[in-house]
């Protein structure tokens, strides 16, 4: 974790030693246990995940997809029922509302935050709209009230998508605690994060927590005895232990991104007038930054695949999250969209570029970053088409 080289890579799992010793020890207990399926640490980090959420019950699955799949399918979401999600979410999004049986219908993004457009959304409700997945992006979380308001005025059930968002907070709700249900996935990169995958949907309705506890496990709650249409999907022991030691952690990751994200905002202030800006930030503190995400607007000089290209060269490690919003997907043509369905979404699918976040990272770094990324920005301004003159920024990208 130490700051030597000038590489800086996009996330970093480099374990420091008194963790690693930790999770050592976690692990050596489950094996001395021996009840490596739905043992002690599942149901001790089920009831410590859910606590910390401000809900009641937690129920640990195999990954973050089956948790919105279950998470949905116990809320009796299926087939004939409309589910509206955000168009420029992770594919597993998608995935989980296919798998209920469900109709997927997709909602544009606000250009600003890149989070479900709820007026988009409300919309697109017919008479058989049951269920809206808002997606906590990037680890901001969807306005509650907002959502609140729109599910009871449409009598809608809310299922979050939390993959992104572990402890994130808006409004005085914490993300999980918002909706009927909701899914976290626990995969190696996300805030909280396995040895493995892994995921849990929280809840504070009785029924539900029952209903995927019985979906995990075959589809049923009693030994060979089956009520559901089950499946197999369950938290192994390991990863709940290992999940158990890091998630006393978690705030002070946490925190981390927090302040890192800060200095990224402070240090890309100047580069606003080029067209550069990041994703807004409307939550606070309590938004969790999985990913701290910059727009390359028409506005900039370098387009976005020459900048991320340029900071690969100067050893700067960037994503796109994500390049392809799920209606151009090869997969998802039977759904009947085309280009131009969701001009926002399309739009900075194009524009987005994830710079380097992890807890640990150091100033110095985000200042790397950002000086990396302003010499190839000068560096096109000196190269023709571009001067100064031609630049004219478009105020209202810019705004709020
Ligand atoms: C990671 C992620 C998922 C899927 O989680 P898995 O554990 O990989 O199945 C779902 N939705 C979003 C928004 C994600 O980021």
């Amino acid at each position: 974790m130490s700051y030597s080289s000038s590489f800086i890579p996009f996330v970093d799992f480099q374990l420091q030693p008194s963790l690693q010793q930790e999770l050592e020890q976690a692990i050596r207990s489950v094996i001395e246990q021996g009840d490596y399926v739905l043992g002690r640490a599942v149901s001790e980090f089920e009831s410590l995940f859910a606590q910390v959420c401000e809900t009641r019950f937690g129920v640990g699955v195999a990954c973050g997809t089956d948790a919105v799949a279950l998470g949905l399918q116990a809320c009796g979401i299926g087939p004939g029922d409309e589910v509206l999600l955000p168009a420029n979410t992770f594919v597993a999004t998608l995935i989980g509302v296919l798998r209920t049986g469900a109709t997927p219908i997709l909602v544009d993004c606000d250009p600003q935050t890149a989070l479900i457009d709820l007026l988009a959304a409300e919309k697109a409700i017919t008479s058989r709209t049951r269920a809206i997945v808002p997606v906590h992006l990037y680890g901001q979380m969807v306005s509650p009230t907002a959502l609140l308001n729109l599910a009871s005025a449409y009598d809608l059930l809310i299922l979050e998508d939390a993959a992104q968002a572990h402890l994130a907070e808006r409004e005085g709700y914490r993300a999980g605690s918002v909706g009927s249900a909701a899914a976290f996935s626990f995969y190696p990169s996300k805030n909280l994060g396995a040895m493995g995958d892994g995921g849990m949907v929280l809840t504070s309705e009785e029924i539900v927590a029952q209903t995927v506890r019985s979906l995990r496990n075959y589809g049923a709650l009693r030994k060979y005895f089956h009520t559901d249409l089950g499946t197999n999907s369950r938290l192994d022991s390991i990863q709940a232990a290992v999940l158990q030691v890091k998630l006393a952690h978690l705030p002070a990751w946490n925190a981390d991104r927090y302040r890192i994200a800060q200095q990224y905002d402070a240090l890309l202030l100047p580069l606003a007038q080029y067209g550069i800006v990041p994703i807004d930030n409307q939550s606070g503190q309590g938004h969790v930054y999985h990913l701290y995400v910059i727009r390359v607007t028409d506005y900039c000089p370098i387009d976005r695949t020459a900048l991320q290209t340029g900071l690969t060269e100067l050893g700067i490690q960037t994503g796109i999250h994500y390049p392809i919003p799920c209606h151009l997907q090869p997969a998802y043509q039977h759904l009947g969209y085309r280009a131009g369905d969701f001009p926002v979404a399309e739009r900075l699918s194009q524009e987005i570029l994830s710079l380097p976040l992890y807890p640990g990272m150091v100033e110095a770094q985000v200042q790397q970053v950002v000086e990396a990324i302003t010499a190839l920005v000068n560096r096109s301004l000196e190269q023709p088409p571009y001067s100064l003159m031609e630049i004219q920024p478009d105020r209202s990208l810019l705004a709020g």
